[in-house]
């Protein structure tokens, strides 16, 4: 393995070797694991180094942490830490442990243990290498269960028969990598999968540990597939009882690929979106405002997301009847778009292709939306209108004369807001 961590980056070579070093001094054993080893091979980036100490991993992380002078985060209730390091490189070092699954689905039971059980408690081959970074073992690869074959015959192989049974959110997890880097998920495990998903496993798991993952799949570049691959082997009753990937699901889907394509492309300064809701949104687009308010209760949402949601759930057929009706005002396309967040705005325009709502938004996007006044505050206190709310009135006035072509220049504006506030005094 010398000649893979060779390839990396300078500053992450340094971490990896100070995290062998400080192993060394106290007399433990440091490995890297999981996803960074697997990408490690694959050539790929990974940034979070994974590592596994045979000890207490937070006491070690404090060691490295105070080496670095970097900060620390401690997971007690884990037994893992985090530490941050430089802009962007993260290292999470976890006790090395062996897991017991009390009952299916639940949370399994923790206790110390060695590498090898460590690396036997993940969820597919793959990830269950490890990597010896104490110096006199330095780059050793620690392979138990065969991953370095599964990763050459691009194979997602579980590590037992009852591992999607133990945790199914490993049900969505192998058909992520499997998605992500092209893979198949091998005969006897597709099986296991299979199996576990039609006994309505996916189900039985506390529904936020399912949402972490959907999320997680949702943000992968080719999320569409993913989905698919996954309503056709496991099923996506755990969103909503009777929820299928239909054509419909597909062209929405696809539909808001292009939009956020669209946008990224002409807007790459605008406000990020958060693209994984605008998928999801669109697989749930058949469900009812009701349906979806319990979705979002269930897999307990974060407000903003929440409110995304039911947002464009109840726009109502007069809202697009008005976007999409032809000629209308710049200042009534922005009206009726810019109390909107970007996201419900795009995914209108995927689902309804009339070509004045599709005229309107692009409009709203590319001109209104980053349309400015030059009146401030100030300009209208110098004309001796007192300070209050209705200065957002005024100045909403102005906006959407400007918008409209009515004052465009400085001058124009301020003529506009002194007729307004002579017209408020009378
Ligand atoms: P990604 O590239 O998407 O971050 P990753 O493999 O690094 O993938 P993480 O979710 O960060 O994924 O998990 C780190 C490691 O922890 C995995 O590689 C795997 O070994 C283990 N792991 C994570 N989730 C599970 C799980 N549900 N069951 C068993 N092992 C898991």
């Amino acid at each position: 393995m010398k000649k893979y961590l060779e390839k990396l980056p300078q500053e992450m070579r340094g971490l990896i070797k100070l995290v062998g070093d400080v192993a060394a001094q106290k007399n433990m054993r440091v490995y890297l694991v999981g996803g960074f080893v697997r990408d490690l091979l694959l050539g790929a980036t990974n940034l979070d180094l994974d590592v596994v100490v045979e000890g207490d991993g937070i006491s070690f992380a404090e060691d490295v942490a105070a080496e670095l002078g970097s900060k620390l985060i401690r997971h007690h209730a884990f037994g893992t830490a985090t530490i941050v390091s430089g802009h962007h490189l993260k290292i999470d070092v976890a006790t090395a442990r062996k897991e017991a699954y009390a009952s299916p689905a639940q949370l399994p039971v923790v206790q110390p243990g060695s590498l090898k059980d460590d690396l036997f408690r993940r969820d597919f081959t793959i990830n269950a290498m490890a990597v010896d970074i104490n110096p006199n073992d330095f780059g050793r690869l620690i392979d138990f269960y065969g991953g370095i074959s599964d990763l050459k015959n691009k194979k997602v192989r579980v590590l037992h028969d009852l591992s999607f049974f133990d945790d199914p959110t490993r049900i969505l997890r192998a058909v992520r990598f499997e998605q992500r880097y092209g893979f198949h998920i091998e005969p006897r495990t597709l099986k296991r999968l299979k199996g576990a998903a039609k006994r309505g496993m996916l189900e039985a798991v506390e529904p936020q540990r399912m949402r972490d993952e959907l999320i997680l799949m949702l943000k992968e570049k080719e999320p569409i597939k993913a989905l698919e691959r996954l309503h056709r082997i496991g099923g996506l009753a755990f969103i909503k009882k009777g929820l299928k990937f239909t054509n419909k699901t597909r062209a929405l889907l696809n539909a808001v690929k292009k939009e956020i394509a669209w946008f990224g492309k002409n807007f790459p300064h605008r406000r990020r979106l958060d693209k994984w809701l605008m998928y999801f949104m669109a697989l749930i687009d058949a469900l009812s405002v009701k349906d979806t308010e319990n979705i979002c209760a269930r897999f307990a949402f974060c407000k903003g997301e929440t409110k995304r949601m039911a947002c464009f759930k109840r726009l109502r057929p007069a809202f697009f009847r008005a976007l999409s009706t032809a000629g209308l005002k710049p200042s009534r396309i922005f009206s009726l778009l810019e109390p909107l967040p970007y996201e419900v705005i795009l995914l209108a325009k995927a689902k309804f292709k009339f070509p004045a709502l599709q005229l309107h938004i692009s409009g709203f996007f590319r001109i209104y939306n980053g349309t400015r006044i030059q009146v401030t505050g100030c300009d209208l206190q110098k004309m001796g209108c007192l300070p209050g709310p209705h200065y957002q009135e005024i100045l909403k006035k102005i906006l959407r004369a400007k918008l409209d072509g009515r004052a465009v220049s400085r001058q124009e504006e301020l003529s506009l807001a002194c007729e307004i506030i002579h017209r408020q005094r009378l």
